[in-house]
């Protein structure tokens, strides 16, 4: 029998921890780290040469919605494309258990429009295989994996399943109903979740811009600040689990507040989402990266998902829905593509639509760019901002973009520059250590928006052209910070006796492909793909599940009940 089973020779081991790099093997055995040092003289059954390469911990996306796309895709793509061996499912209380079987038809089209997850792939793809949330863990279990997977217990279901929808959305729960919220969460955390996660966006604030199918707020969205702290001492009982949430209120912009709460009540960590900087208003990330340093000093263990990534989308009015914080934008945005077309046709809806220009998705409505058309007499507007498609036609380029649109059967692809293009905002807020790399929002808007690239682009970009941070520091942010955070036991760094998730890559070489489409989801339904060049391979549970940029296959990944 050989000594090892995956001896990986002569990388630059960064182990996570933010010790400095050196040179080394490293020895894979039963899926764990056995040995890292000198090997050169010991058998393996497969010898991996990473001179010249980066030997790393495998990265942890906290942020994703793979919920329904692991059941039709192992991989998790396109996150494992870039180096990710673990995700954690279930965010911003958004989820497929527990859920009635007469309501799975809601829930499905709840997800078409909140995380713009495609019916039809919804439908084709998903097993409904359970009913309750321990169930559906199960299932999850059941399932191959490349990735492991770590469940929150998204709260939008619990409060549905104890109260209704209706009710759920228009009133507060009873004292017994809160009672029965807080037994399921602690029935689901039993069963393997690691804490609950919750998007409570102002319906009336200025960034609601993730709605249910029909255009009205979410569950949690509605949720009243009782139900949260009830939540948390749910956690406090335990001593376990973490909490997301997701929080954007009127004024101040932030409510932090709430967060420190939570953490209090808790005493688990708390996951802010999102800090993203923006370009028009620097005042966000600053305050919010002030606000989390003034946490680390009281001892309150509040981490900032920071969005390092641009958040540029690409998208048709035919079912774009991030336009959503605009009223007047989220009715005409809803509905059919042809109940769409009717009402961004309607000249009496154009004033309203002129006057509230969405913010959230991009600082500046007149740089969206015209990217392609179908029609061929509309092909000169081809590569112009809608600025330059008013100043051409004449017309306000709100009224330019619709009468574009409208004339091509909603068919025209729009590119919209994400709002946070500055650099130095982007450096502001990585100087703070308690900052998480992301957003990727895996497995959602799927249709729009890349971000599952964010470590390659963190890697390639903003370490090793920008250089905004040590690879050292960058590694332990990827993987270190967010699985201790999360509460994955024994995972994030390179060490002797750990599970062997690794990635072995080109630092020199490392860069993202273009966006690309991809036809691979069932229900013939399609997505925007972004793949890496320059990973190696990366190993999950010691077996390698990509090499050379392509997955190999293995299914080597685990559900990761109560973080271990
Ligand atoms: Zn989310």
């Amino acid at each position: 029998m050989a000594d090892f089973d995956v001896v990986i020779e002569n990388g630059t081991i960064v182990d996570g921890t933010r010790m400095p790099r050196y040179r080394a093997d490293l020895g894979v055995r039963s899926g764990r780290i056995s040995t890292i040092g000198r090997l050169s003289g010991r058998n393996a059954d497969r010898r991996i040469d990473a001179t010249g390469l980066v030997v790393a911990p495998g990265f942890v996306d906290l942020h994703t919605h793979y919920d329904a796309q692991l059941f039709w895709d192992p991989t998790c793509s396109i996150s494992s494309w870039h180096g990710v061996t673990s995700v954690v499912i279930g965010n911003c209380g958004f989820g497929f258990a527990p859920v009635k079987p007469d309501q799975r038809e809601r829930a499905m089209r709840t997800m078409t429009r909140v995380e713009a997850i495609p019916y039809d792939a919804m439908q084709a793809g998903m097993p409904w295989d359970w009913v309750t949330f321990p169930e559906f863990l199960d299932s999850i279990d059941r399932r191959p994996k490349a990735v492991n997977m770590l469940p929150y217990v998204p709260v939008s279901p619990l409060l549905t399943w104890v109260m209704g929808l209706e009710a759920a959305k228009t009133r507060a729960p009873t004292d017994g109903e809160e009672r029965e919220i807080c037994r399921l969460l602690d029935e689901a955390m039993d069963a393997g979740g690691c804490g609950w996660s919750a998007q409570r966006l102002d319906p009336e604030g200025p960034a609601c811009v993730q709605r249910d199918f029909d255009g009205s707020p979410m569950v949690s969205d509605v949720m009243r600040s009782e139900t949260c702290y009830a939540l948390a001492g749910v956690l406090a009982r335990r001593n376990s689990g973490f909490v997301q949430m997701t929080m954007v209120s009127r004024e101040p912009w932030n409510d932090f507040g709430e967060f420190e709460k939570i953490a209090e009540i808790s005493g688990r960590p708390v996951l802010y989402n999102v800090v993203q900087p923006r370009d028009d208003l620097p005042d966000i990330h600053r305050s919010t990266v002030a606000w989390l340093e003034s946490c680390r000093q009281r001892g309150l263990r509040v981490y900032g998902q920071g969005v390092t990534t641009d958040t540029d989308m690409t998208f048709s009015l035919a079912d774009w829905n991030m336009f959503d914080d605009s009223p007047p934008w989220c009715e005409a945005t809803t509905g059919t593509p042809g109940e769409r077309l009717e009402k961004l046709s309607d000249p009496r809806r154009r004033p309203a639509l002129r006057e509230q220009l969405p913010r959230v998705t991009t600082n500046a409505f007149e740089r969206i760019v015209v990217t392609s058309v179908e029609r061929a007499d509309l092909k000169p507007f081809e590569g112009l901002t809608l600025r330059e498609v008013g100043e051409r036609v004449g017309q306000h380029p709100v009224d330019a973009m619709l009468d574009l649109a409208v004339s091509d059967g909603l068919r025209t692809q729009f590119h919209a520059p994400g709002p946070n293009q500055n650099a130095d905002f982007l450096k502001e807020m990585l100087e703070h250590e308690h900052i998480i790399p992301g957003v990727s929002d895996g497995g959602a808007h799927t249709k729009f928006f890349t971000g599952g690239r964010y470590p390659t682009d963190l890697l390639a970009r903003v370490v090793r052209d920008l250089g905004m941070l040590s690879l050292e520091e960058a590694h332990w942010r990827l993987s270190a910070l967010p699985a201790a955070c999360a509460g994955f036991r024994e995972r994030g760094a390179l060490r002797e006796g750990a599970p062997a998730d690794v990635v072995v890559y080109d630092y020199d070489q490392l860069q993202l492909e273009p966006v690309e489409i991809a036809h691979d989801l069932p229900g013939g339904e399609w997505r925007r793909v972004q793949r890496a060049k320059g990973y190696r391979c990366v190993l999950v549970n010691g077996e390698v599940t990509l090499e050379n940029d392509r997955p190999t296959g293995a299914a080597s990944g685990q559900l990761l009940r109560h973080g271990g």
